[in-house]
């Protein structure tokens, strides 16, 4: 969703304007002072357009009221956002604090709207007039108490915020699946086993041997894309650079799917080159199950010793869903399709902003992040920026260590249910 930050100096009615604009009387403007309100972001709607309203008001009791920092405050917001609301108080007109936010967010190059606050009547309106001066275009009075205006303040901020980006709606189509796997774990034959003989071959380019082929493959009711599969029917013989070429193959297979299934023979040991392609599909962003095939080969002993490898050296993609199979056998080959499933919805999943900041301020005051320099960082709120693969920005006031971000990770894949993908998690810091 798009992002809208409300900035200001203190006392200018930021909190009112916000509670306005959501249509409801949460207690966000009397807060105990001291107390760090769990959440500053919230879903909004408006004329049916959905939009996440970011309130920098709760900021301030975590600065020492400086006017200076009221611009460091805006500047902060204004990054994690697309277009903003400049709200100034007209009963007092412009000060030094709004004209250094002026300046920060001429240099934003973002979109603003500017708000009037507090024209509760004619005589005030005049003065709204006047904050024509700071450049910022029309100033839009409004009284947050009274509700009067606010419709069109918000008709004026649809017109800036950007369109919620339609791209990010799941593509049409069968979904793009890449096989991939070391040498003779059993890819062709699991393809095979899949396909049997009523796949259907597209995208083939005559001529030359090394055009990727895909082919689509219906499973549990369903067409499905495998992407690339020219090179994994077609028998490679070792000459030297082999691997070389077959480890790139890999690689843009992998980054034309959405899903890798990573095959892996159960019943060697796990090598070098299987934890390598499981890397390589984590920092290609895309989700991720581990078949463990050939499990007829399987006896009692080797299974108790892979259980022990797969601790050891697959740990790093331990969140991928895990089907044992046979391509022999064709056992439990019907559970690579709720598999995959569970791999792609855990790739899109969008947590709306509101759920991820009640969330993170739960959790932020049950286990605060550990103190750095005689300093307390204080998480100021999250967004997730992106999905397929999740992506999420968290803004603070210091260092978050990387051990208390792994522990955020775990939590939001515990809260969240990440099955399946890698998620990124990237800490913006304001001193
Ligand atoms: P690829 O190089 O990954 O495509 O592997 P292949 O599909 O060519 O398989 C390599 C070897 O493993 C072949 O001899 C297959 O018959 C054998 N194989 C594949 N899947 C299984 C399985 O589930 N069980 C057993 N026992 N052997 C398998």
């Amino acid at each position: 969703l798009p992002v809208l930050a409300v900035v200001g100096r203190p006392n200018v009615g930021k909190s009112t304007l916000v509670n306005r604009i959501l249509g409801r009387r949460e207690a966000v403007v009397e807060d105990v002072p001291g107390v760090t309100r769990d959440r500053v972001a919230y879903d909004a709607q408006w004329n049916g357009r959905d939009f996440t309203l970011v309130d920098t008001g709760g900021w301030e009791r975590d600065v020492t009221g400086l006017d200076a920092r009221v611009a460091e405050q805006a500047e902060l917001a204004v990054e994690a956002a697309d277009a903003v609301l400049f709200v100034v108080d007209a009963t007092i007109g412009t000060t030094d604090t709004d004209e250094a936010v002026v300046r920060v967010l001429r240099r934003s190059g973002k979109p603003v709207v500017l708000a009037a606050n507090k024209v509760d009547n004619a005589r005030t309106e005049a003065e709204a007039a006047s904050l024509w001066s700071l450049g910022l275009g029309e100033p839009l009075p409004v009284s947050a108490l009274h509700g009067r205006g606010t419709g069109d303040l918000l008709d004026a901020v649809l017109g800036v915020l950007p369109q919620p980006r339609p791209a990010e709606s799941a593509p049409s189509g069968p979904r793009r699946i890449a096989l991939v796997g070391r040498p003779n774990v059993g890819k062709s034959s699991l393809l095979n086993a899949l396909a049997g003989e009523e796949r259907v071959v597209v995208d083939a380019t005559a001529g030359t041997t090394r055009d990727p082929v895909d082919e689509i493959v219906e499973l549990g009711g369903r067409d499905w894309r495998f992407v690339d599969t020219a090179g994994i029917r077609r028998r490679v013989h070792l000459t030297s650079g082999a691997d070389y070429y077959a480890s790139l193959r890999t690689r843009a297979a992998i980054e034309k799917a959405e899903v890798a299934v990573l095959l892996l023979d159960a019943s060697e040991p796990l090598a070098e080159q299987d934890i390598r392609i499981a890397t390589m599909v984590e920092e290609a962003g895309r989700a991720l199950v581990l078949a463990f095939n050939k499990w007829d080969l399987l006896d009692e002993d080797r299974h108790e010793l892979l259980e022990r490898e797969v601790e050891r050296d697959l740990g790093p993609v331990r969140w991928a869903p895990r089907v044992n199979i046979s391509a022999n056998t064709k056992r439990h080959l019907e559970r690579l399709v709720p598999a995959l499933d569970t791999a792609l919805q855990g790739w899109e999943t969008r947590v709306p902003t509101g759920r991820l900041n009640s969330f993170l301020g739960q959790l932020v005051a049950a286990t605060p992040p550990p103190v750095r320099g005689g300093k307390q960082p204080k998480i100021l709120f999250a967004t997730q920026a992106a999905s397929r693969p999740p992506r999420f920005v968290i803004f603070t006031t210091g260092f978050l260590e990387a051990g208390y971000r792994r522990f955020i990770e775990r939590r939001l894949r515990e809260e969240f249910g990440f099955a399946g993908t890698p998620i990124s998690l990237s800490v913006r810091v304001r001193e």
